[in-house]
């Protein structure tokens, strides 16, 4: 059932307390990509949903966000855009900076032809305070896209992150929710 292979998902994503700083808990997914049931789980799961939505392509956060979403974008037969940390990609690009639970950083896209009216869905792990998501819909849009939805494998209820993007009113969906 559709419940005991997200337990079974569930099961395999570590927590680390205070890590990479005091007061973080981290989860980490890399254990839930090595194990074959449950990288399969996830990206079933997902492909379900989007199955029936239309899009063109799947736009993946670097770095996690590249496993998830590559293998979804294969599995529907779409294109994959990857977002990347700065300095990566030869340009021309568009960047976006934002705040993260730990941190700042810029994610970039590249930006040589356009691509206005893209449907996009848009894909990281995980959903924390939202930062991430939001450069990454936002230059989504700025190239000329239009975000489908956001979505997550694991999202971190209490932080709200699901609140800043939705306000600006792109959809969010995760598998997997931590209060
Ligand atoms: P945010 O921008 O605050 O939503 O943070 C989400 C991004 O940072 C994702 O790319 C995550 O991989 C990473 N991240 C933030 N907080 C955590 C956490 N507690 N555990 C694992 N990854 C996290």
């Amino acid at each position: 059932t559709r419940a005991s292979i997200l337990n079974y998902m569930k099961s395999k994503i570590r927590e680390i307390k205070d890590w990479p700083k005091t007061g973080v808990t981290f989860r980490d997914v890399c254990p839930l990509f090595e194990d074959p049931r449950a990288f399969r789980g996830c990206i079933d799961l997902l492909r379900e949903r989007y199955s029936s939505y239309q899009f063109d392509v799947v736009a993946g956060v670097e770095a996690r966000g590249f496993v998830i979403g590559a293998a979804l974008a294969y599995s529907l037969d779409k294109g994959f855009l990857p977002l990347r940390k700065e300095g990566k990609l030869p340009g021309p690009n568009l960047s976006k900076t934002y705040e993260l639970e730990y941190g700042s950083s810029t994610l970039e896209v590249q930006n040589f032809s356009s691509r206005k009216g893209l449907r996009v869905i848009v894909v990281d792990d995980l959903l924390a305070k939202g930062g991430t998501l939001q450069a990454a819909c936002l230059l989504i849009e700025s190239c000329g896209g239009i975000v489908v939805e956001a979505s997550v494998l694991v999202e971190l209820s209490s932080l709200q992150g699901r609140k800043i993007l939705q306000d600006r009113g792109w959809e969010v969906f995760s598998l997997l929710k931590y209060d």
